[in-house]
């Protein structure tokens, strides 16, 4: 089967590769590269779990888990660093921390049900574990030892090399323009070249994970997805020493402190400590089209993370990472044939959390485009106009 795959982000990467093992041609369709800096995929870090209130998500999670360990090892690449992820339960009944409460029982019993393992940390045990956390606000800290901190720009880059190996995978540099269509089926694409001439890509299939920008390339056919593009940003932060220590990738797991809608990372030793709104904050006015903060956006986010971290009292920016959520109104993805035209399929609507589950939903993916069953059931996240 010749298949026609758009955009070369971690679901790109994934469905060309798992394709090509299947013995299945594929021309990528990628104008910038993989992992580029104007990407989801393309940020230095990324948390992978299988902690989720959603029975489905934890599933999805949890074979993702399993295969970012397989993958590392197979291509020879820490495409996941196991650091474990730590959830902070804060006390009271504010909305805020009831909400992620009560997530959390919700996300710990689901993470159980699948096999995976969530321990209940007292605070002055998790103060001991791990000394530059503040814990005297919580009522409790879950650990899942087996989540950890996935490195999404590295891992389009080794599965890209993992394909181009195979002998099957063609990374065409254009831009995809328009699904060509022979009847009702796809019959490949029209692309635009670096040089503004036109390109024609027949295939038997085509896969649009493009992004945002592959919502345009099906709602002409489908119609509206309801998927809207969220400007975003992480920080990245120098912290001093000693304190900076204890906040390095040898002490400190990912984490995830929701009651205050904060989440981050640990320093990997290249990258700085990352801290990062949960949900993009100030809507489309106050969050600049390119996504960039304000000095005083980003001093509000280190004033937040201070409570939980006080080594970020003494910490100087080092920069941001601006990206885009492309967000379904539910969280929940859109993944699968496009109504009405056979041999066409759509990857989308990640909605901020779609890279932990880019090796199980891709594979799945690249399993439903050859006709074998997938192993997981995709019918969750059939497309919704
Ligand atoms: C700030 C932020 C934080 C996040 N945190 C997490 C997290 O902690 N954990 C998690 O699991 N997920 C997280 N996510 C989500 C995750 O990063 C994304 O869901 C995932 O990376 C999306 O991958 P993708 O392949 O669908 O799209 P992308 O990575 O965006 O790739 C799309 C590709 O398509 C290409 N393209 C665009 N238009 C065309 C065209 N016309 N023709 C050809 N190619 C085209 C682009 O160049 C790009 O390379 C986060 C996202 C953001 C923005």
């Amino acid at each position: 089967m010749n298949v026609a795959v758009v955009g070369g982000g971690i679901f790109g990467q994934v469905i060309a590769w798992r394709l090509a093992l299947r013995g299945h041609r594929v021309a990528l369709i990628e104008p910038t590269g993989p992992g580029n800096a104007g990407s989801g995929s393309g940020d230095r870090s990324r948390i992978v779990r299988a902690l989720y209130d959603d029975r489905g998500f934890a599933a999805a999670g949890h074979l993702g888990l399993a295969l970012w360990r397989a993958w590392s090892e197979a291509l020879g690449a820490r495409l996941v660093e196991p650091t474990g992820v730590v959830y902070f339960d804060r006390r009271g009944d504010d909305a805020a921390a009831t909400g992620f409460r009560s997530w959390l029982d919700r996300g710990v019993a689901n993470v159980r049900e699948v096999g995976g393992v969530a321990e209940e940390i007292a605070p002055d045990e998790a103060a001991r574990r791990w000394p530059g956390v503040a814990t005297s606000d919580l009522a409790r800290v879950i650990l899942e030892p087996g989540g950890g901190f996935g490195r999404p720009a590295l891992a389009c880059k080794a599965i890209a090399r993992a394909s181009l190996a195979t002998g099957l995978v063609e990374p065409i540099a254009a831009t995809a323009e328009r699904v060509a269509l022979r009847g009702a089926r796809a019959a490949g694409l029209l692309a635009r070249n670096p040089d503004g001439s036109l390109r024609a890509i027949e295939a038997d299939a085509v896969v649009v994970a493009a992004g945002f920008a592959g919502v345009a390339l099906v709602s002409e056919i489908a119609g509206d997805l309801g998927i809207r593009r969220l400007p975003h940003w992480t920080s990245y932060w120098d912290v001093p020493y000693p304190e900076g220590a204890m906040l390095g990738i040898d002490r400190l797991p990912v984490w995830a402190d929701l009651g205050a809608a904060m989440y981050g990372f640990p320093d990997d030793g290249e990258s700085g400590f990352k801290v990062a709104w949960h949900e993009p904050r100030g809507g489309g006015d106050e969050v600049a089209a390119d996504g960039a903060p304000s000095p005083a956006q980003v001093e509000a986010l280190r004033r937040a993370a201070m409570t939980r971290f006080p080594g970020l009292g003494a910490a100087t920016y080092r920069g941001h990472y601006a990206c885009a959520y492309d967000a379904t109104p539910d969280e929940v993805f859109q993944i699968g044939p496009v109504p009405g035209v056979e041999g066409l399929y759509f990857v989308g609507g990640m909605s901020g959390h779609g890279f932990k589950h880019a090796p199980s939903l891709g594979e799945s993916v690249a399993q439903l485009v050859v006709g074998e069953a997938p192993a997981l059931d995709l019918a969750p996240y059939r497309l919704r106009t």
